[in-house]
């Protein structure tokens, strides 16, 4: 008899067991589909639950009765885990994944994804895209299907948490799951540093060398890590002028503009600029409020458990990256189930309490350098603040208002309505125009551009 049935055996007898002791309903609701055991595993035996919700209910309470109740059938010590259909099912992918005839062929293969060095949980698939990065994204795609061809390099830009990694990883994925033997590597820009400082001091440049220039595809995350290493950024300056020549792929991704790269050679960040740029940008609410959907779904079936309001609300808060936006929802529903509280704007709030009460904190910071950034420009200008941010439509008052709006944009990336707030409750529209009629004079008037950076740099030092 196998493991695995001798085991379904005894959960029968188990399952009993709690029946008897539970309130029906409770036994209903939890345990009545608990009816597959996934595998057995170093005394470990793996039940199939239906979704995230059941497991951590079953961990939080029921698991040390399930596992006392165990022992008494077995002589070696046991234990129950828990892991949701889904799981299971992806599990059951990977493993088929590697399910080649020989032995041989398999350590290969598995060799192939560990040296890839990427995690197979990040896929297009699995990506929601929205206005903020859909061109980060069509670009990824096309790059992932025609590597080395249609854009060399790939270069991704954007804010921390706002998919870049993803994205990246995505590509190699992508490339690895249509062609297991294309040669994928990912690498963080400070990893690649260390590895050269490594084997530089051992002077092993040729095995530096398989492993870097013996790819099809070279992911680069976090290039601005290459900062002030010169000797390492003359290697990956090497690096890509072979790889480039050779049409293999590079994806590289960054924090910020290739020109904005100030402590990395020119020589260097120019060739950035070969292929194409693009960048990521803040999710807007609809769109977070998309990405809380996918991420509950992938979490649990029952999708309506968490009310639309509430789900809006959650993204409302958590405006600044989709890994806190992630973070939230993760500890919403961690607090709701263990509790088994629904799932309101009240409960909401108290699993959060600790993670809002910090944010408003970070609001306060901004809105402290924000009143600084209007005392600056109505200092330059020779006005008031209160005239600046008043309706007052005179002349005087009006480009400077203009330019405070848009060096707020600039500096602190606020949503436009928040802007608006700081100018007597100037709504969405006035304030964008302002930003854009600001941005295109300062492609046309010296001037302005010169008042503006000045201003920038000053709003910057005081904060
Ligand atoms: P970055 O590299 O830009 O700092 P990551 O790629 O690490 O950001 O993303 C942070 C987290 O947010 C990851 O868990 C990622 O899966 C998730 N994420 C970011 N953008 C999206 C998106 N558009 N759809 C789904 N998940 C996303
Ligand atoms: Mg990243």
């Amino acid at each position: 008899m196998q493991l695995e049935d001798q085991h379904f055996d005894i959960w029968q007898e188990v399952k009993g067991q709690l029946e008897m002791q539970l309130e029906h309903n409770t036994f209903q609701e939890i345990f009545e589909s608990v009816d597959s055991i996934f595998k057995v595993k170093n005394n470990y035996i793996y039940l199939i639950v239906d979704n995230e919700f059941i497991k951590k209910r079953i961990e939080m309470l029921y698991l040390p009765r399930m596992n006392r109740e165990l022992q008494r059938h077995v002589e070696e010590k046991h234990e129950y885990r828990l892991i949701t259909r889904e799981q299971a099912e992806n599990a059951l992918a990977q493993e088929k994944a590697f399910s080649i005839s020989s032995p041989d062929e398999m350590a290969t293969k598995s060799q192939i994804y560990h040296q890839a060095n990427l995690n197979p949980t990040y896929t297009f698939n699995n990506f929601v895209v929205g206005n903020s990065n859909r061109l980060a994204y069509t670009s990824s795609i096309k790059v992932a299907d025609q590597p080395g061809i249609v854009a060399n390099p790939l270069y991704i830009f954007g804010d921390v948490g706002l998919g870049k990694t993803h994205l990246m990883q995505s590509v190699g994925n992508y490339v690895l799951e249509g062609d297991i033997n294309k040669r994928v590597l990912y690498v963080k820009a400070d990893q690649f540093v260390e590895d050269y400082v490594r084997y530089a001091a051992k002077k092993k440049f040729n095995e530096f060398n398989k492993i870097y220039r013996d790819v099809d595809v070279l992911l680069v995350d976090d290039i601005q890590f290459l900062a002030k290493k010169e000797k390492s950024q003359e290697e990956f300056f090497k690096l890509f002028e072979q790889l480039h020549n050779q049409q293999k792929q590079i994806v590289i991704t960054s924090d910020r503009k290739a020109s904005d790269l100030k402590d990395i050679m020119n020589r260097l960040t120019s060739r950035f600029a070969w292929g194409v740029t693009v960048d990521i940008n803040r999710p807007d609410l609809e769109h977070r409020i998309k990405i809380l959907e996918k991420k509950l779904m992938a979490e649990t079936s029952e999708t309506d458990l968490v009310p639309h309001h509430v789900m809006e609300y959650i993204a409302s808060v958590f405006d600044n990256n989709v890994r806190e936006l992630e973070g939230a929802l993760k500890r919403v529903m961690f607090y709701c189930t263990a509790f088994n509280y629904d799932f309101t704007i009240e409960t909401v709030e108290s699993a959060l309490e600790n993670l809002i009460k910090p944010k408003q904190n970070s609001k306060d910071i901004i809105k402290d350098k924000i009143q600084n950034c209007l005392s600056v420009v109505s200092e330059y200008y020779n006005i008031t603040t209160t005239d600046l941010t008043s309706k007052k439509r005179k002349r005087m008052y009006l480009f400077p208002r203009q330019v405070a709006m848009y060096l707020i944009k600039d500096l602190y990336a606020l949503p436009y309505k928040r802007i608006g707030g700081y100018f007597s409750g100037r709504d969405h529209s006035t304030v964008m125009h302002s930003v854009e009629k600001i941005s295109s004079d300062l492609q046309v008037d010296s001037d302005v551009k010169k008042d503006v950076e000045k201003l920038k740099q000053k709003c910057g030092e005081n904060s």
